[in-house]
């Protein structure tokens, strides 16, 4: 078959929940929903502009992100890597929620690194809401699916696509709630074209040979904070418990109070792997000649903790 006869290729829907997939009992309530209830047929359906889109929808989960699960990341990562080798597939929409949603993107990024796009996107308002986000998300999402150059996963919200491993959730209501610290957006989608500024993620994926099915074998990693009165409390409860690792969520370029330092490196001392990353909402943890903690560089704490996560289960 030549290109000319060859069909469109198709974009494929994984639905997990969250708040795009919500439902209040009164149309105006933006904050007294309950999240994940329509299901993926009926997100696409609410989109008029995907009509005629040759799209397959698939329902992965229903959650609320605030419950995203190792269980659920392994399943969504299966199924996205089993469409993605499809031929006729061109790329893969994810609807997800805004929760975790920079969680979910690094960890798929750094397990599937595809070659053709996966497109997380979201919703600060429920599909019940007056001013609903969900269904310009959508299009938009598939809109950068379809695209013949996009690859690795990024994610798209209120008109911006951002690299999945450079995400922040940055406010809790606005529609416009994401950032990526100092590195700024990748794209914009207007009018469905893409606007673009730098280029799309890239490298070499992790396989998902070595993820457990039991999700009692993900190895236990906590994140502990560092702030004014910080105690070693939290960390010598989390060594009785056995975690494997810490990520430490730290002030300013790293700096830790001397009391929660006192206990990790005690914690480290006694195998545990440590690593900083910062509180600030932008920034790399800068490394020192002297220091005693690696740096989780850019990583927000949440997403060092899937990296840590990954490294722990491939060591
Ligand atoms: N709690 C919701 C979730 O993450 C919030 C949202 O989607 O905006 O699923």
């Amino acid at each position: 078959m030549n290109k000319m006869q060859s069909p469109e290729r198709r974009i494929v829907v994984l639905a997990t929940g969250g708040t795009i997939a919500g439902t209040a009992a009164r149309p105006g309530d933006n904050v007294g929903y309950v999240a994940a209830q329509l299901g993926a047929d009926d997100l696409v359906a609410a989109v008029p502009g995907l009509a005629g889109t040759p799209l397959e929808t698939e329902q992965v989960a229903q959650v609320d992100s605030k419950d995203m699960s190792f269980d659920i990341w392994r399943r969504l990562a299966e199924r996205a890597a089993h469409h993605l080798a499809r031929d006729e597939v061109a790329g893969i929409v994810v609807t997800h929620g805004t929760d975790t949603l920079e969680e979910t993107g690094y960890f798929l990024q750094r397990v599937l690194a595809p070659r053709k796009p996966v497109v997380l996107t979201a919703a600060m308002r429920p599909a019940t809401a007056l001013l609903r986000d969900g269904p310009q998300n959508l299009l938009d999402a598939v809109a950068v699916a379809r695209e013949p150059q996009a690859h690795g996963v990024v994610v798209v919200v209120a008109g911006v696509v951002w690299d999945a491993r450079e995400l922040r959730k940055t406010h809790t209501y606005r529609l416009d709630a994401f950032g990526a610290g100092d590195a700024g957006w990748l794209a914009r989608v207007e009018e469905g074209r893409l606007r673009r500024q730098r280029d799309w993620p890239a490298g070499e994926p992790l396989g998902l040979a070595f993820l457990p099915v039991d999700p009692a074998g993900w190895p236990a990693v906590e994140i502990v904070t560092s702030h004014a009165g910080a105690t070693g409390l939290l960390v010598q409860a989390a060594r009785a418990a056995g975690v494997r690792g810490l990520v430490v969520a730290a002030t300013g370029n790293g700096s830790l109070h001397t009391t929660l330092e006192a206990a990790l490196r005690e914690a480290q001392s006694a195998g545990i792997v440590v690593w900083r990353s910062s509180r600030c909402l932008a920034g790399a943890v800068l490394p020192k000649p002297d220091d005693v903690f690696p740096t989780a560089g850019t990583l927000t704490p949440a997403q060092a903790r899937v990296e840590l996560m990954l490294q722990l289960l491939r060591a």
